[in-house]
């Protein structure tokens, strides 16, 4: 049903789960017969909306809006915003798709949604950003509620645009509550929630390796992006003894040898947003390759010999040519931080190598699982310690790998946790959906 080229990356997202679900969904008739497919690539509900702006120069600007809040089967909306120039209704329909399944995988009891604006926060100043988040939160804060839909972070939303469009809210509804996360740890925030999705990848793999007879400390790792997931996909891999030698952004990859330095990294992406290209005056020894000088085929990052392949940046990011190059050097898992940033003939060359692949919807869901535990903390007026959060974390992405694994297993796909985690996401969002009804 390519009918809709708008809509490309939802139908991609679709495609990829309805295959797998097609052995569990010839066992049980019941899911035909409810019509739960079709309802569940039906949103719930899709709110679009103008964001009017005033820039420094005085003129006005507009953007566009979106919420999609997919499916609440099994608890409040939750799922990200994301401000970047490519947003637009099927990127976020995508998003909020895969959101359904990984939170279901989790374990937690969350439904699944994802927002975001058409807006590029580069080159933006402070006073900007401030004003695009109130215009935006002038619209969504009727629709969002602790108990309603509870959004988070995603590309370009960090802690700065969570505080304006927090603060917006507060005003809008006069009352302070645990309506997002990945908020400040000022004002409610959790202590390893930055750290969540990419400590989580980490952890993903390290199981991946575990069941294989292989461990981490050691491996040479590529990672992609130099972001929020990114970051700390790298900061985990030193602290396990890995050795992450790339990093990228949009405007190319950065290739450090001995190893990225992590504290440079922060200090040009976190400290003072700058390009990446502002590492090597620190480190004259790495190498730049910029968008220009990539393969006509793929992305330099993945063109490197390394064991381990982690991306972190963006939705397809990772081509069929570079799937086939991180084999033949001899890869021996893939991790996904980034949401679907393998093209669905790269999914295909992971799965036929044998080789571990863990993707996005399982491996990055440490983010959105520590996120409902900011939920909790926040209801229960509670603070958890950094060490108490971590290992809640450890424990949920080791039970998100066993589902998918034994999933798998349990379907005649031994090793195939894309199927593992649809059919697994899948089954407790239908059984929920039945039982509260045809709504
Ligand atoms: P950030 O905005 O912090 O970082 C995004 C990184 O990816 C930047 O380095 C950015 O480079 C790069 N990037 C973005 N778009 C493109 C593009 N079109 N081409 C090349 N590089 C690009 O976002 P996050 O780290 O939060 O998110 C990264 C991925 O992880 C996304 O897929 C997101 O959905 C996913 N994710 C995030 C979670 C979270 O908790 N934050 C949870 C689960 C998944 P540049 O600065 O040059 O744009």
């Amino acid at each position: 049903q390519h009918s809709s080229p708008a809509q490309a990356e939802f139908y991609q997202a679709v495609e990829e789960v309805l295959e797998s679900l097609t052995p569990i969904l010839e066992h049980n008739p019941k899911y035909r017969q409810q019509a739960i497919i079709e309802r569940m690539v039906e949103p719930e509900r899709q709110i679009m909306f103008r964001v009017p702006w005033v820039d420094d120069q005085g003129n006005i600007q507009v953007n566009k809006g979106y919420r999609v809040e997919f499916n609440s089967a099994l608890g409040p909306y939750k799922g990200g915003i994301r401000f970047h120039p490519s947003v637009n209704a099927s990127i976020i329909k995508f998003l909020g798709f895969e959101q359904i399944f990984k939170n279901a995988l989790t374990g937690l009891p969350i439904g699944g949604a994802k927002g975001g604006a058409n807006f590029d926060p580069k080159g933006k100043s402070d006073g900007e950003i401030m004003r695009f988040c109130q215009s935006f939160m002038n619209e969504l804060y009727r629709h969002i509620g602790p108990t309603t839909d509870v959004p988070a972070g995603d590309i370009g939303v960090g802690a700065r645009e969570i505080g304006y469009m927090f603060g917006q809210y507060k005003k809008l509804a006069n009352s302070f509550d645990g309506v997002f996360t990945g908020k400040s740890l000022l004002w409610g925030g959790s202590l390893a929630r930055k750290e969540a999705t990419g400590y989580g990848c980490v952890y993903f793999a390290q199981y991946m390796l575990a069941d294989r007879q292989q461990q981490l400390a050691g491996k040479r790792c590529l990672v992609s992006g130099s972001g929020n997931v990114a970051i700390y996909t790298i900061e985990k891999l030193q602290q396990l003894g890995a050795t992450a030698v790339t990093c990228s952004d949009s405007s190319g990859t950065l290739y450090h040898a001995s190893g990225i330095n992590l504290d440079t990294l922060k200090q040009i992406k976190e400290a003072q947003p700058q390009r990446l290209t502002a590492y090597l005056k620190f480190h004259p020894d790495a190498e730049y390759i910029s968008t220009a000088d990539y393969p006509a085929d793929g992305h330099a990052v993945w063109r490197f010999k390394a064991e381990l392949a982690f991306p972190c940046a963006t939705q397809n990011e990772l081509t069929v040519a570079d799937a086939r190059a991180l084999v033949e050097n001899g890869c021996l898992a893939v991790s996904e931080g980034a949401n679907m940033p393998s093209t669905q003939e790269a999914v295909e060359v992971f799965l036929k190598s044998g080789i571990a692949y863990g993707p996005g919807k399982a491996a990055n869901a440490g983010g959105v699982a520590t996120s409902q535990l900011e939920m909790a903390q926040n209801a229960s007026m509670q603070r958890w310690s950094f060490e108490e959060v971590d290992a809640k974390l450890q424990v949920i992405m080791r039970n998100i790998y066993l589902r998918a694994r034994d999933t798998a297993a349990e379907f005649g796909q031994p090793g195939n946790l894309v199927l593992g985690a649809n059919i697994a996401g899948f089954k407790r969002v239908a059984e929920a959906m039945i039982e509260q009804g045809v709504v």
